[in-house]
């Protein structure tokens, strides 16, 4: 009798972990589009792209939400159940999303994606650039996107598995990816040009997080930062003294701060050397929908012209 018992609310366990699986699952499928491919994004800049290549034939969860650090990261529940149903993850790579605590390696490991070969480096093919500090020379810098050329080259990755994944639809997204390179590709033009007019002594760009080697080799600035990479220390008596130091060296009159980091250390930065903070400026995410630098073409568009406008003055 006890044995019949333990028997029926084991498979009653069963039935009710399977319903909850099934809920769980029409939930995030009711938001999928028809015949769209779903698509998993580590941030808001990556989903961007996605969303101009992809355009009505894709369905994205991106993970990290916008104004939020991807470096370190903590999954949700509807992260894991949407990775679990994806076609396709992008993440970025170059030790982004791996940088701390290895947030997105564990997420992919415990929903059995990677191999499936379902899950795309987007920076693949870009010339890595490495960290500078003492034991991390090896460890690659993650920002490549801020440089517009390696841009163009995760929108080429994006189309090829897009189209590898639907190949139905490839003719839409080529068409996509070629007109959104093709305003990429002017921006780029235009602001390499625009850098050329800065004095040399001006040419310093200094922002909390060192994010701006790619961008400082691609536009011909310098760059300084308080902290070289976000999963580090953040404002050490150290870190201060090399920043102000550099800022000494230069005739430098504009600073900047990221809009995914905390303010307070540039602040003190400002204070130290009297210079002003001249504008919020984007590295690892997009701004909220509805304003400036919402999109990977705004935020690109919105770095140039205030990183040109305050190194100028
Ligand atoms: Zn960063």
């Amino acid at each position: 009798m006890l044995k019949r018992l333990l028997i029926t609310i084991a498979s009653l366990a069963v039935v009710v972990a399977g319903v909850l699986l099934f809920l769980q699952k029409s939930q995030t499928a009711s938001a999928k589009k028809n015949d769209s491919v779903l698509v998993v994004t580590t941030n808001s800049i990556l989903m961007d792209m996605v969303e101009n290549v992809g355009g009505k034939y894709v369905t994205i969860h991106s993970i990290v939400p916008r104004g939020t650090d991807p470096h370190e990261y903590e999954p949700r529940p509807q992260d894991v159940s949407a990775v679990v149903e994806s076609d396709l993850i992008f993440h970025n790579g170059l030790n982004l999303e791996t940088g701390g605590n290895g947030w997105f390696t564990k997420l992919v490991e415990s929903a059995h994606k990677e191999e499936d070969g379902l899950v795309f480096s987007t920076s693949e093919g870009v010339t890595a650039k490495h960290l500078t500090g003492v034991g991390k020379e090896n460890e690659e810098d993650p920002h490549a996107w801020l440089d517009l050329q390696n841009g163009i080259c995760y929108v080429k990755n994006i189309t090829k598995a897009l189209v590898e994944k639907d190949t139905k639809h490839k003719a839409y997204f080529e068409e996509n990816s070629a007109k959104y390179i093709a305003q990429l590709e002017k921006l780029d033009k235009e602001a390499k040009q625009k850098f050329k007019n800065i004095p040399e002594e001006k040419k310093l760009l200094v922002t909390s997080e060192g994010a701006f080697k790619y961008f400082g080799s691609a536009y011909d600035l310098q760059a300084a930062y308080i902290w070289e990479i976000n999963s580090e220390s953040q404002g050490t008596p150290e870190q201060m003294e090399q920043v102000l130091s550099k800022i000494r060296d230069s005739n430098v009159q504009n600073l900047f701060v990221e809009s995914s980091v905390s303010p307070k250390a540039m602040e003190m930065v400002a204070k130290e050397t009297g210079l002003s903070i001249y504008s919020t400026i984007f590295t690892d995410s997009l701004a909220k929908k509805g304003n400036d630098g919402d999109t990977y073409y705004g935020m690109m568009k919105w770095n140039l012209d205030k990183i040109h406008e305050g190194l100028s003055k």
